[in-house]
């Protein structure tokens, strides 16, 4: 895959696919910048290089329909102060408007066009639409890994379109990371997984079981295998359509000498509140009536000690109920040992991105992958659809 600095982008009509699928309160104000903060890399080298660089990207889910609060009028604004340069707004993505503003901009100028989920033409990967963006571009560039697991036509059908292609940095970093991580390891490999089901990473946990050394299972879906081993887990979370397939994860691993460790104690509370009560218990003595919302002491230790050992680190999902503090300390506590560990770390998810903030340690994992679903099926060994245009265009 092409990058961006291997094509001359000097001068040049630049479309840029982009995430600013940002939060935007009632009042129509950006309460979260992060995804917008992530592009600016990629838009200062732009501009640096003189190009005329015209943004493109979704916001929420109008199905083909104008819908006024999913304009991505607030983030032209937002743009605007953190380049400290005005970014004009223009209220379509294609048609007569975006082609006059287009033509009106000199290198160095950056637009942002209006969310492309307005016209049904993106979602659907239509090649006529495809071609309505192709039009305003000389170069196609994609930095928008967020959405790379699914085809649109601002991701997919848009490279047949253009002459020349590549990704963004920030779409080349995700891949360039994850596939230091998984595909060419410094070994021993350890994978974190966690979070509330087994049944939203089963295909997660049956790819990381063929590729890692040791599978760290933590969170809510931990008591779906205890429960699989014939422990009593009282009323913690268990899905028993996941009875079987977990077993068999633990056989795979079995078999193939990879190492699965489970919580051996939890911190248990009769009902899931900040304000239960709250004990701390071995997985073989869990109350009938209580449920497990973190990972106990001594599991806190086995954990912090696999990281410690391990060379690669990738992670996804809370060891616990970690937005409620009595039930955050193992979450917070592996956050720390994975910061600590030396290893080159990975970690993706909103909720896993949102602990090492939390537990101040986040300057110190090697990458925080910006997209939640994209990085579980790059998990699932998947391959995105829009990584794969890229390639299939030259770029
Ligand atoms: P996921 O989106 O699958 O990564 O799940 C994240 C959610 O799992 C968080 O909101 C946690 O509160 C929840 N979670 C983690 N551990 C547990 C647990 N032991 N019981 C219930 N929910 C949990």
């Amino acid at each position: 895959m092409n990058s961006i600095d291997q094509v001359d982008i000097s001068g040049k009509r630049v479309l840029m696919r982009v995430d600013f699928n940002v939060p935007v309160d009632a009042g129509g104000n950006v309460t979260d910048t992060t995804r917008i903060k992530a592009h600016l890399r990629t838009i200062r080298y732009c501009m640096e290089k003189g190009a005329k660089l015209v943004l493109i990207s979704h916001m929420g889910r109008p199905k083909g329909q104008r819908v006024d609060k999913l304009t991505l009028k607030p983030c032209a604004a937002i743009l605007s102060g953190l380049l400290g340069k005005e970014v004009p707004f223009v209220d379509d993505c294609v048609g007569e408007k975006a082609q006059k503003a287009v033509d009106a901009m000199k290198p160095g100028d950056v637009i942002l066009l209006e969310n492309l989920r307005f016209h049904i033409g993106d979602e659907k990967n239509d090649p006529d639409f495809a071609r309505q963006l192709a039009g305003l571009a000389d170069v196609y560039i994609d930095d928008a890994f967020a959405v790379a697991h699914r085809k649109a036509a601002s991701n997919s059908a848009i490279t047949e379109a253009v002459k020349a292609c590549a990704a963004g940095f920030l779409l080349k970093d995700e891949i360039d990371y994850f596939n230091r991580a998984m595909k060419d390891p410094q070994r021993p490999l350890a994978a974190i997984i966690g979070g509330a089901k087994v049944s939203d990473k089963i295909g997660v946990l049956e790819n990381l079981v063929d590729t890692v050394n040791m599978l760290i299972i933590g969170g809510g879906m931990a008591f779906t295998f205890l429960r699989a081993m014939g422990k009593e887990i009282g009323r913690s979370i268990c899905e028993p359509d996941m009875l079987d397939k977990a077993k068999s994860i633990m056989e795979k691993a079995g078999s193939k000498n990879v190492r699965i460790l489970l919580p051996v104690d939890c911190v248990v509370a009769d009902k899931a509140e900040a304000g239960a009560s709250v004990n701390t218990c071995s997985v073989d003595s869990i109350p009938a009536d209580w449920m497990g919302l973190d990972i106990g002491p001594a599991t806190q230790k086995i954990f912090g000690d696999a990281v410690r050992e391990a060379k690669t680190i990738v992670w996804n999902g809370p060891m616990g109920m970690f937005e409620l503090e009595p039930f955050s300390k193992g979450t917070f506590g592996l956050a720390r040992d994975v910061a600590a560990s030396g290893a080159l770390s990975i970690i993706g998810g909103g909720d896993t991105d949102s602990a090492v903030h939390k537990a101040g340690v986040s300057d110190k994992i090697s990458y925080i992958s910006t997209g939640g679903g994209a990085f579980l099926e790059l998990l699932e060994g998947k391959t995105m659809p829009a990584v794969d245009a890229l390639e299939r265009c030259g770029g």
